[in-house]
């Protein structure tokens, strides 16, 4: 996969250069470039901002050095390759989750407009759409300061997706995510620490009840912290012995949906 990033502050991406993303690049998994936006301009102070028609607080990002700078990353990509997909991150985009990582994870080309102050010209938005699938992209419902720290995280959640970046691909089936649903809690040795011990079913050595332990596990973590995930969970074909401990957690399944009973108290029972 290539990656271009287009940013005022190309050192705030320096961190994709360490670990297993450091690693994909150096390995050629990942050919990920960081560009300057201030290289694009043309004038002695390299302006990238200027105030917002219609007045109001802030500066809003020029179009012309964004336009410089796309087009220029475009023009690398082949021309029998198909459109790149350029992510604008935005607080105003579709969320990033994990199924949207996986759909980028197929991309061969993605490019991150990082943008800053009030964000960028929507013309740019409009005109980029010739040359790109566009998509603006938040990372929550917050408000960062730039697209910087948005962009080393859906960088991370997505590199680590492609083939050969981690090493057990194996890790990637079971996370928190992966299945519509938080992971199990997990454990590592000694197996009493400070007097608390690990669950007794994950020193038993039976596979199938540790593995029925950590499946009511991810129920009992995801109706605690994450009910919305319960309730948009698939639950059509869920085997007996997964119904009864969803039922014990006070959900049903009605129609192939989890529904949580009115009865069943403020808090799911552990
Ligand atoms: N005025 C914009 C708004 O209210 O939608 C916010 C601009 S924000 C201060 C500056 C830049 O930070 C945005 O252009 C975007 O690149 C980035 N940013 C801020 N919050 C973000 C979020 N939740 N997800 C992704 N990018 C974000």
């Amino acid at each position: 996969m290539r990656i271009d990033v287009v940013s005022i502050f190309p050192e705030y991406l320096a961190p994709l250069e360490l670990s297993l993303i450091g690693k994909a690049r150096q390995d050629g998994l990942l050919d990920l470039s960081v560009h300057d936006l201030r290289s694009f301009t043309t004038d002695r102070h390299r302006t990238v901002d200027d105030t917002p028609y219609g007045g109001g607080a802030g500066m809003v990002m020029k179009a012309e050095p964004w336009a410089q700078a796309l087009a220029s990353v475009a023009a690398a990509q082949p021309a029998d390759a198909g459109k790149p997909v350029l992510i604008v991150p935005s607080p105003a985009g579709e969320r990033f989750n994990q199924a949207l990582a996986y759909e980028l994870a197929e991309e061969d080309h993605l490019v991150f407009a990082c943008g800053r102050y009030e964000g960028i010209d929507e013309r740019v938005i409009e005109w980029a759409e010739e040359y790109f699938t566009v998509r603006p992209v938040s990372l929550g419902d917050y408000v960062l300061n730039g697209g910087e720290v948005a962009v080393l995280a859906m960088v991370e959640a997505i590199g680590r997706l492609l083939p050969g970046v981690v090493g057990n691909p194996e890790s990637l089936v079971e996370e928190s995510h992966s299945d519509g649903l938080l992971e199990y809690p997990v454990y590592t040795k000694p197996s009493v620490w400070r007097e608390r011990e690990v669950p007794a079913v994950l020193l038993s050595g039976n596979h199938g009840k540790i593995a029925q332990w950590r499946r009511h596990e991810q129920y009992r973590r995801t109706a605690e912290r994450r009910p919305d995930l319960l309730e948009a969970f698939d639950a059509g074909s869920l085997p007996r012995a997964d119904r009864t401990a969803l039922a014990d957690l006070g959900y049903d399944v009605v129609d192939g949906h989890l529904k949580r009973r009115p009865d069943a108290g403020s808090q799911p029972a552990s």
